[in-house]
């Protein structure tokens, strides 16, 4: 049931590469992603996942807490979660988590979880544009003992510590009815995520780690010294708290690379080449031609 400040909502977000990129430096000898060479963006479906999660807040009230696990740069999706309404973030960052695989990943954040405390409700995106494995979100409910609601497309309805979601399947939709605190993720067609506010973006633009201060006052020189900066943070509650190992309850054998039974050892990047794209004449004989060739090469059907 909703604590007094109403419902405790909990959203996981992830940067990612923009995959849309990816060049030949991606990957590193020992099989993990290079992520400083790759743009990073914003985990698309996680942009749904916080939309949901900002709009069950404004229907029946609540605090909007945003975690994600990963190096010090990722400050910047918690940074943006603030300029969409995000009451609180949290950068779980240590060495320790590096390569982590999914298992030690959703490992890494129950344990952050549990150290949020009490919760209602928590919001994944359905997958990561770079895993693209979908396995964190219904770990991370398992590792928690609560239920979980995949390719959630909408919060239907809430009676009393109930409430019913609408999935999306291939074939349809389907209700259901679950007890929370539950673990939703959250599929694209679920909502159009707002844009980050212009008046939120002034007041948390210096919002910031300790990894950061150094850039912020050499932005913001008025500062004058990394001190009367903290000042300033502390006095607007600006400043990102950041977790590390030693902050959460964990096993670090269970952690990152060394936690991870799963190692990714290569990536290789589809390019498709001219000579394998195909004519097909715009017309129905041309599409019943190309439907038939999918379905006999087992494609679709
Ligand atoms: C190309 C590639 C292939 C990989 N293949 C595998 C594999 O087969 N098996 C494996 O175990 N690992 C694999 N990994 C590692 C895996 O990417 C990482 O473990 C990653 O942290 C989580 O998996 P995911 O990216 O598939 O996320 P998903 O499981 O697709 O993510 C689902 C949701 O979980 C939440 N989430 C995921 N990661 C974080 C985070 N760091 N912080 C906060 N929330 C988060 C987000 O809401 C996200 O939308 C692969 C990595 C790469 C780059």
């Amino acid at each position: 049931m909703p604590s007094k400040q109403g419902y405790k909502l909990v959203v996981l977000v992830k940067q990612v590469p923009d995959t849309h990129n990816v060049t030949s430096d991606a990957m590193t000898k020992d099989g993990t992603m290079n992520r400083a060479v790759l743009p990073a963006i914003f985990n698309p479906e996680d942009l749904n996942a916080l939309e949901m999660a900002l709009q069950f807040k404004e229907r029946y009230g609540g605090e909007v807490t945003v975690l994600t696990m990963g190096p010090p740069k990722a400050a910047e999706v918690l940074r943006e979660s603030l300029y969409r309404g995000a009451d609180q973030v949290v950068l779980i960052t240590d060495k320790k988590f590096a390569g982590a695989d999914t298992l030690a990943t959703s490992y890494t954040l129950k344990s952050a979880v549990e150290k949020l405390g009490a919760f209602d409700l928590i919001f994944c995106g359905r997958q990561a544009i770079d895993g693209d494995t979908a396995q964190v979100g219904p770990q991370t409910a398992e590792k928690l003992g609560i239920p979980q609601i995949t390719y959630a497309e909408s919060i239907v309805e809430l009676s009393g510590n109930d409430i019913v979601v609408q999935r999306a399947l291939d074939r349809g939709m389907e209700m259901v009815k679950c007890a929370m605190p539950c673990l939703l993720t959250v599929v694209a067609s679920a909502n159009r995520p707002r844009p980050a506010s212009a008046r939120k973006h002034i007041a948390y633009k210096l919002a910031a780690t300790p990894f950061e201060y150094q850039d912020v006052l050499q932005k913001w020189p008025e500062f004058e010294s990394i001190e009367a900066l903290e000042v300033h943070l502390a006095e607007r509650n600006l400043q990102i708290p950041v977790w590390t190992a030693a902050d959460l309850d964990v096993e670090e054998d269970k952690l990152g690379l060394e936690g991870s039974p799963t190692q990714v050892y290569k990536i290789n990047f589809v390019v498709l080449e001219a000579k394998e794209s195909k004519e097909v004449s715009p017309d129905h004989a041309g599409v019943e031609a190309l439907v038939q060739e999918l379905i006999q090469e087992y494609i679709v059907g």
